[in-house]
C-alpha cells in the first residue's frame, strides 16, 4: 500500500510537467485517518474533473449501525453526508485556481428530494465519499503546490468535517434519517387505508417561483388543512400521529376557480413519490410509488403502442393496435403516455387539464351530435377513467376546472378555494342529478388487455463515429449514440444525476437484457433487482466501478427515455 508520503513525492516530481503526468497519481493511498483513491485522472484541465474517493473505516468513522441498517435510513444518511461534504467544500476549498477547472472540488449532493445516490456509500466496514477534483494547472503544466494544498490541507479538512460521526450534528442527522423513514412508512401504508396519496395538515405546497423548487415563504402562504370528511392519520415510527387529507383510491377530481391552487396541489402529488428534506414544506406529502404524471407531448416519437382503448379508426386505416409515429399529436401522445405507464405497472395517473389535449379529455353532447362516433377516432379519457379503475385498479387524480361532464365519473371531488381544499363530493352528486349530462357514454367494451412490448436490440446503437457516446446533458436530455432523447415533458424526473443514470441504464439494458425476447418491463424489473443488490455502481462503465454522480431513477422515467429513443424498434 502506498502512503501519503509517496503521494506527496509523486506530486513534487511532476511539478511543471505536462498535464498527462498527473496520470501517475492514479491508485490507492493510505492517508492514516482515511484511504484516498485517485480513480480517474482527467485528460486536460478543461475536461470533466478527475474522480477521487475517500474511504474512512468504521473503526474511526464510528457510525451507529441503527443509522444505516435499514435501507430508507441508509439512503437518507448517505444523502445527508453528501450534503455535509458539500458544505465543507464551500468552507474549506479555495475554489478555481488556474486554468479550466483547476482547484475545483465538487460532490454530487441533492436538492429538495432525498434520493438514493452514489456519491456516498456506507456499510458495516466503511463510509466512502466519491467526488470530483479539478487537478490544477497553469496552461497545461502541472501546478504541484496547489494540488499539495488540495490533497494535504483542504480534502483532509473536508473529510474531517463530514465523514466522522463524532464531528456531525447528531440531532439534525437523526431527525433527517427519522423523517425519511417515516415518509417511507406512510407511502408503504397508503394502500392499507385505501389511499393513493396523503397531504399532512400544515404542509406548504407552493414553490418560490416557476423556476425554483424552494418553498414559498411570507405572510401570503396558506398552509394545507384537510377538510374534516377526508381527514386520516398515520401512526409513524418516529413522529407519532400525523394527520391530514387522504386521497382515496378511485377517481378524484380537483376542481376550483383559476389561480386557486389546483395545479400546485397536483405538482406536490407528482413529487410525493420522492422523500423530501426537512423544511421543504412537502415532507409529508406522500404519493404511492407507482404514480405517473401524464400529459400531452406533441412531437414525441411513439413505437408500436396499442392505443386502441383511446383511439381507433384513424384516417387511411392507420394501425392503432401498433401505433407508431415520429410526430405524435396532442391526443395520440397523451394516449401513448398512459399505455406506456400502465405497461410498467402504474397504479395512479396524475393529469392536469392545463397540460392535456382537450379532445383527449372530453367530448360533449353537442359535439357528439355534430361529429358522429363513426367519424371520431378518439374515445375521450372521460369514458375510460372508470374502466381503468374497475378493470385494472388504476386510480386517477384529475385537475379539471372546465368540464362538468367529469362530475359523473368521480368518486370524490375536491374544490380548491383560495388555496384551501373543500370536499364538494355531495354537492357534485346533487348537481349531476339536477343537470344530467347531455352526452352518451362511448365505447362500452371496457379498457381491454395490455400487451408487453419487446425492444429489438439491433435498434440501439451507442456509437457515434468510432466512440461510444452515452450520457446526459443536464436534466432533460439523454445522449445515446447519434440520438438525443428529449425528456422535458417527463415531469417526475427531478435530478440530472437521475438522467445520467438513465443514460447508463439504457446501455446496460442493451448489453445485458435486451435480447429480442424479453419485454421492456421485464428488462427494467431485472435492472431494478440488480440495482437493489449491487447498488448504482453496477451500471457504471468505469472499471473500478466507483461512479459518484448517479441518483436512482424510477422505472417510469427509465421506460420513458427508452420509449422516446427515435431509433427504438419493438417486435
Ligand atoms: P390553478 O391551477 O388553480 O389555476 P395554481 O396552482 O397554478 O392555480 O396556483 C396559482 C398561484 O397561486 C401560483 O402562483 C401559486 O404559487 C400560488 N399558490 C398556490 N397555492 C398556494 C398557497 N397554498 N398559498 C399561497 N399561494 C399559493
Ligand atoms: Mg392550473
Amino acid at each position: 500500500m502506498q502512503d501519503s508520503r509517496t503521494f506527496s513525492s509523486k506530486l513534487n516530481r511532476i511539478n511543471n510537467r505536462g498535464y498527462k503526468a498527473y496520470q501517475e497519481l492514479q491508485g490507492e493511498y493510505d492517508f492514516g485517518r482515511y484511504r484516498l483513491f485517485v480513480d480517474h485522472v482527467q485528460g486536460d484541465p478543461f475536461a470533466a474533473p478527475s474522480r477521487v474517493s475517500v474511504r474512512v473505516y468504521q473503526d474511526r468513522a464510528k457510525f451507529p449501525a441503527s443509522l444505516f441498517q435499514k435501507k430508507p435510513r441508509r439512503i437518507a444518511l448517505c444523502d445527508y453526508l453528501a450534503r455535509c461534504f458539500s458544505q465543507a467544500v464551500k468552507k474549506y476549498c479555495g475554489g478555481i485556481r488556474g486554468t479550466g477547472k483547476s482547484g475545483l472540488i465538487f460532490i454530487d449532493s441533492g436538492k429538495q428530494e432525498i434520493l438514493e445516490r452514489s456519491a456516498v456509500v456506507i456499510n458495516e466496514s466503511f463510509v466512502e465519499a466519491r467526488f470530483f477534483c479539478g487537478l490544477p494547472a497553469r496552461g497545461r503544466t502541472v501546478l504541484s503546490n496547489v494540488a499539495e494544498k488540495m490533497f494535504f490541507q483542504e480534502i483532509p479538512e473536508i473529510v474531517e468535517a463530514s465523514l466522522y460521526y463524532e464531528k456531525l450534528n447528531h440531532g439534525e442527522l437523526l431527525e433527517y434519517v427519522n423523517l425519511a423513514e417515516d415518509q417511507e412508512y406512510i407511502r408503504e401504508s397508503l394502500s392499507e387505508q385505501g389511499l393513493v396519496a396523503f397531504i399532512a395538515n400544515g404542509s406548504v405546497l407552493p414553490r418560490r417561483s416557476g423556476i425554483s423548487d424552494l418553498p414559498l415563504t411570507g405572510p401570503k402562504v396558506i398552509s394545507f388543512q384537510s377538510p374534516a370528511s377526508l381527514e386520516v392519520s398515520f401512526n409513524t415510527p418516529n413522529h407519532g400521529e400525523i394527520r391530514g387529507m387522504g386521497i382515496p383510491q378511485g377517481v378524484t377530481l380537483i376542481v376550483g376557480g383559476g389561480f386557486h391552487g389546483k395545479s400546485t396541489l397536483l405538482h406536490a402529488l407528482e413529487r410525493g413519490v420522492y422523500n423530501h428534506i426537512p423544511g421543504d414544506g412537502r415532507e409529508w406529502v406522500i404519493t404511492v410509488r407507482d404514480a405517473v404524471k401524464i400529459r400531452a407531448e406533441e412531437g414525441r416519437r411513439v413505437e408500436k403502442v396499442d392505443i386502441t382503448p383511446f383511439i381507433n379508426n384513424l384516417p387511411f386505416g392507420q394501425d392503432t393496435q401498433q401505433f407508431s409515429t415520429d410526430n405524435a399529436s396532442g391526443s395520440t401522445s397523451q394516449a401513448a403516455n398512459i399505455i406506456e405507464a400502465l405497461e410498467m405497472g402504474c397504479k395512479l395517473l396524475l393529469i392536469d387539464e392545463d397540460t392535456s389535449a382537450t379532445n383527449f379529455m372530453i367530448r360533449d353532447g353537442r359535439m357528439q351530435a355534430l361529429v358522429t362516433k363513426d367519424r371520431e377516432p378518439i374515445t375521450p379519457f372521460l369514458d375510460q377513467v372508470r374502466p381503468l379503475y374497475e378493470e385494472l385498479g388504476v386510480s386517477s387524480v384529475l385537475v379539471i376546472g372546465g368540464s362538468g361532464d367529469y362530475l359523473d365519473v368521480a368518486d370524490h371531488v375536491i374544490m380548491m378555494n383560495e388555496y384551501s381544499p373543500v370536499d364538494v363530493t355531495k354537492e357534485a352528486e346533487a348537481i349531476c342529478s339536477q343537470y344530467p349530462a347531455r352526452r352518451v357514454p362511448e365505447r362500452g367494451e371496457g379498457f381491454g388487455k395490455l400487451k408487453p412490448r419487446i425492444p429489438l436490440p439491433g435498434s440501439f446503437d451507442p456509437q457515434r463515429g468510432r466512440k461510444t457516446k452515452v450520457g446526459a446533458k443536464g436534466l432533460d436530455v439523454v445522449q445515446f449514440g447519434h440520438y438525443q432523447i428529449e425528456l422535458d415533458d417527463v415531469e417526475q424526473l427531478v435530478d440530472p444525476s437521475q438522467t445520467r443514470a438513465i443514460a447508463d441504464i439504457i446501455y446496460y439494458a442493451w448489453k445485458k437484457y435486451f435480447n429480442g425476447r424479453r419485454s421492456l418491463s421485464d428488462a427494467i424489473r431485472q435492472i431494478e433487482e440488480d440495482l437493489d443488490k449491487y447498488g448504482l455502481d453496477v451500471i457504471s462503465p468505469f472499471r473500478e466501478g466507483r461512479a459518484g454522480d448517479y441518483a436512482l431513477p424510477r422505472r417510469y422515467e427509465i421506460a420513458a427515455a427508452i420509449n422516446r429513443l427515435r431509433s427504438l424498434e419493438v417486435r
